[in-house]
């Protein structure tokens, strides 16, 4: 487990596992995401308990995908999220846009900003401690067996996530971002979006278009491109 603050830490992600979030409050403690499995919320369960933390009460789920609901029967814990996420994960508690909880003496702000890869998704904001937890909600939409980015969806969640004051991002299988570099990864998404958008294919892209392209800018210009298709097959049908 990693320790950014003394209330806030995380186990890091490692393969099919997502980083898991605790928060430590003076009342009681949240953990955020149950994992990909029962030995991996054991795991991290018995990292807190050797940290001392016996009161953790609370589970925020960030959004439904198996890697971070599959530990949820073994932890009993409270289980929150979104309404989206609470009918396909079974959550005890969901809420609409956003729920404030008081841990005592630290409080989290759990809202709804939903997003291309799972319109479920939830932001869990550490307030004062000025941590974030993201899941995944930057990364691609899935579209059968295509990976697609839209420039309106890229364009909301980017305002939600900027709106708070944050200095460090927690997303689920990527190592933490600073505020300038989560900043500098929304706007460079946005504007490789708008840039998609002037051109018919990322080929016309590439040999008209005077950026320097680096090899995640085209990862994420083919995103946007998978983005388009997937509107336009929608309108169609
Ligand atoms: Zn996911």
């Amino acid at each position: 487990m990693k320790s950014y603050s003394r209330k806030v830490h995380y186990m890091e992600y490692s393969g099919a596992r997502p980083t898991l979030g605790l928060v430590v409050g003076e009342k009681c403690s949240l953990m955020v995401d149950a994992g990909s499995s029962v030995d991996h919320a054991e795991e991290f369960l018995e990292c807190a308990n050797s940290m001392g933390v016996k009161n953790i009460k609370y589970l925020a789920i960030t959004h439904h995908h198996w890697d971070h609901i599959s530990g949820i029967p073994y932890l009993n814990l409270i289980s929150l999220g979104s309404c989206k996420t609470q009918e396909q994960a079974g959550l005890d508690i969901g809420f609409e846009k956003k729920l404030k909880l008081d841990l005592g003496g630290v409080k989290c702000i759990v809202e709804h900003i939903g997003g291309d890869h799972s319109d479920d998704s939830s932001l869990v904001y550490v307030e004062n401690e000025k941590i974030m937890f993201l899941g995944d909600a930057t990364y691609r939409g899935f579209w059968g067996e295509r990976r697609y980015h839209s420039l309106e969806n890229v364009r909301r969640i980017s305002d939600r996530i900027l709106s708070y004051d944050c200095e460090l991002y927690v997303t689920s299988h990527k190592d933490p971002y600073s505020r300038a570099e989560m900043e500098d990864m929304l706007y460079r998404m946005i504007e490789l979006g708008e840039t998609s958008e002037k051109y018919g294919s990322l080929e016309e892209l590439k040999s008209e278009c005077q950026l320097e392209l680096t090899t995640e800018d085209e990862f994420y210009l083919e995103a946007f491109y998978e983005g388009i298709s997937k509107k336009g097959g929608e309108r169609a049908g």
